[in-house]
């Protein structure tokens, strides 16, 4: 248990903490109940952070359950998939995973005790009489003409439902609370309604399908959640999750709102990255510019980086909107410590030194992560030809002083190599630069260097003939609205440039050997992970992340 002083708490640890003490629960369960209709994102991780990291601190349990109670839009698919993301995060759920369709009898008998009480009934009504009836925030609501139904009557029709005999839509089963209560949920609930399509776990065994209140609240009950978090828009179902718990009499879990977690940029909501897979707007769930977990995942993004953001979010009672520099700004941290680097040149430009022996090739030495000693060192092969990127030489820079780049009669280092001077360049008929020529100094090799020769730019590149090409995908953000959500039609703010593929990117040989997921540092260009699409003939790799937050600066 938390040593840890009250007043350092959120307003979640507070609660838990006086309940554990006042001997309320002598152990804490959270739950995190996923609906199997989408892909997790990462305000779902936040979620997951929340309910795991808290039974973890309190020496509690937190279950895994799906919230699999609309059979038309959930599969096994969805399940494996959010199973498959909430073990690599490195969350223990004891093995164990719950379904609420598990419970579909236990909430049916519990439909049947409030029955059998008078305290539902079964409407003939159709979605728009009940609607339609429903009153409005200030006038009362009309009473069903079905309310007062005997209750032998509504447990044969609650019965005849169950069976699957009659139509979808034609008869509803409601609570029997209030038409006249301030909170509109309270307003006579639907509870249960005729759904007539197969459950992917319970196949065609049943025709009623409990709402989400009837469902989530009860099923909480049923594993004892002492604390059910859930976020803010269901706060004003609060005094029905209490009034259901209450009236069939079983364990009373408490639900605990918070904000639910929203980032600049970024869509967060399964029904809206649905439309984006289904439209072809990216390559799947887990296209690297989703905000998913496995879009997460190939891009490069660490679990270790995710699930410090949100543990560092915190939580608040208030809708709010997180800059999505914060969740970039782990991913960097984390990456820091643990890519090795290399050299890597996403626009190749040739450059020749014509004073280097031809056919000769050096190995250098050259540092795998400054920030680890422990990652060593490796060798990368010197030649006459090399690559540098187009970016790194300038005919004519407009800032002659502050240039420290290669251009003509310059001098930079090539990193772990030689000191160069640029000594002539070449054009195609476009004006293009095609091949830039240079002349090195053999006594300025690096760790070595005797020359006493000062230069300011330090350049990386690649032999050209050791090199590997691969193709490299540049990645923006999926929006250029800052709030997507508020559009009027999100579809219109999708960044035209979110994707950029460049084919011909040189990066040294070592990299054959990276696996899929794999992510290292291209030397000041930033992380880039190895993508599962890579074949043997084509090494595909995601930029993860720029070095620093330069979104707007173009690669
Ligand atoms: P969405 O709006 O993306 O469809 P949802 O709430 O319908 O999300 P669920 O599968 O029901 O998706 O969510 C599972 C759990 O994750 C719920 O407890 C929900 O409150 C929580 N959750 C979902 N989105 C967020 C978010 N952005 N921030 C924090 N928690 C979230
Ligand atoms: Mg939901």
């Amino acid at each position: 248990m938390s040593t840890t002083n009250q007043s350092s708490l959120n307003f979640i640890e507070q609660i838990i903490a006086e309940d554990l003490k006042s001997g309320k629960h002598e152990q804490i369960i959270t739950r995190f109940p996923p609906e199997p209709n989408g892909f997790l994102h990462i305000g779902h991780a936040k979620s997951i952070e929340l309910n795991f990291g808290l039974a973890e601190k309190y020496g509690g349990r937190c279950n895994l359950r799906f919230d699999d109670t609309n059979p038309e839009k959930e599969s096994d698919f969805y399940v494996q998939a959010i199973i498959n993301d909430i073990e690599w995060l490195g969350y223990d759920y004891g093995g164990k995973v719950l379904f609420t369709s598990d419970y579909f009898e236990q909430l049916y008998g519990f439909a049947l005790k409030l029955i059998k009480e008078g305290k539902a009934y079964v409407d003939d009504q159709s979605a728009e009489e009940i609607a339609a009836t429903k009153g409005t925030p200030t006038t009362p609501g009309t009473a069903s003409p079905y309310r007062e139904r005997p209750v032998a009557e509504n447990l044969d029709l609650f019965a005849r439902m169950r069976q699957g005999e009659f139509a979808e839509g034609s008869r509803v089963l409601r609570a029997k609370i209030d038409m006249a209560a301030a909170n509109m949920l309270l307003r006579d609930p639907v509870i249960y309604r005729i759904k007539n399509a197969a459950h992917h776990r319970t196949g065609d065994a049943w025709h009623v399908y409990p709402m989400y209140d009837f469902a989530h609240g009860q099923s909480d009950s049923i594993e004892h959640i002492t604390h059910s978090l859930c976020t803010l828009e269901f706060e004003n179902h609060r005094p029905l999750y209490e009034w259901l718990i209450e009236n069939i009499g079983i364990f009373p879990s408490r639900q605990i709102e918070f904000a639910r977690l929203n980032l600049t940029y970024t869509i967060m909501s399964k029904r809206k990255l649905l439309q984006l897979v289904e439209r072809g707007v990216v390559s799947g769930w887990d296209d690297p510019r989703m905000p998913t977990l496995s879009g997460m995942r190939r891009r490069g993004f660490t679990p270790a980086a995710i699930r410090s953001f949100a543990r560092n979010v915190g939580i608040a009672k208030r809708e709010n909107l997180i800059d999505v520099a914060r969740l970039e700004h782990a991913v960097r941290d984390d990456l820091n410590k643990k890519a090795n680097r290399v050299l890597g040149i996403l626009h190749p430009l040739k450059l020749v030194i014509e004073n280097y022996p031809e056919g000769q090739v050096e190995m250098m030495q050259a540092v795998n992560n400054p920030e680890d000693e422990a990652a060593g060192k490796r060798e990368i092969p010197f030649s006459r030809e090399l690559y540098i990127d187009r970016d790194d030489f300038m005919e004519d820079p407009p800032s002659p002083r502050k240039y420290f780049r290669l251009g003509p009669d310059r001098l930079v280092r090539l990193k772990y190599g030689y000191i160069i001077k640029c000594t002539g360049y070449e054009k195609d008929a476009a004006g293009n630069i095609t091949l830039v020529k240079c002349e090195y100094y053999p006594e300025s090799r690096s760790g070595q260097d005797t020359s006493g020769i000062k230069v300011k730019g330090t350049l990386s590149w690649v032999s050209a003939a050791e090199s590997v090409p691969v193709e490299v995908r540049l990645y923006d953000r999926l929006f250029q609205a800052e709030n997507p959500a508020l559009a009027e039609d999100f579809m219109q703010e999708l960044n035209p440039e979110s994707l950029t593929v460049l084919t011909d990117a040189r990066l040294e040989p070592g990299v054959k050997n990276l696996q899929a997921g794999e992510t290292v540092q291209f030397e000041r260009l930033g992380y880039f992970t190895v993508d599962p699409d890579t074949t043997a003939e084509n090494m595909v790799f995601n930029r993860t992340i720029t070095l620093r937050d330069t979104w707007t600066k173009k690669a």
